[in-house]
């Protein structure tokens, strides 16, 4: 794309693609590591101060739909943080463009105030297309109507 608009935005867009070039391995989700006190009453968890178990390292991410958690050794620590890390960069490049296009679309079609901010075009009515298939209103249930 030679046809980059304004001073800068070529510059920016070859940085993310870059950036994104380098890319490496990357896991979803997010790393927390817990201490925790257990069932039992008379534990070292229960003292003052208290003696906490732990740490564990939990690997906690969504996969179709359900977070799914998983304990990490120090040593799956050590070696898998960094695509934890790889991945969150990754989105963040990927706003990154997203903006930079937005901001890039918004020139090219003269949409002075389409921003990153706000995506929606101003002076856009919404235009009421009457339905075929129009389901009959159902009534409202008592008690949910605004006072
Ligand atoms: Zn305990």
């Amino acid at each position: 794309m030679t046809a980059a608009g304004e001073p800068g935005t070529g510059q920016a867009l070859a940085a993310i693609r870059a950036a994104l070039g380098q890319a490496g391995h990357a896991l979803p989700g997010s790393i927390t590591i817990r201490h925790t006190r257990c069932g039992k009453a008379r534990c070292a968890c229960k003292a003052s101060p208290p003696a906490l178990h732990g740490p564990y390292i939990q690997w906690t991410r969504t996969a179709s739909g359900k977070t799914v958690t998983r304990n990490l050794t120090p040593a799956q620590y050590q070696a898998y943080r960094p695509w934890i890390d790889n991945a969150r960069r990754l989105r963040e490049l990927a706003a990154e463009l997203e903006a930079l296009s937005l901001a890039e679309m918004a020139r090219a079609e003269g949409w002075a105030k389409i921003t990153p901010g706000s995506d929606t075009p101003p002076r856009t009515r919404l235009i009421r297309v009457p339905r075929r298939d129009r389901q009959p209103k159902r009534p409202e249930p008592p008690g949910d109507q605004p006072a």
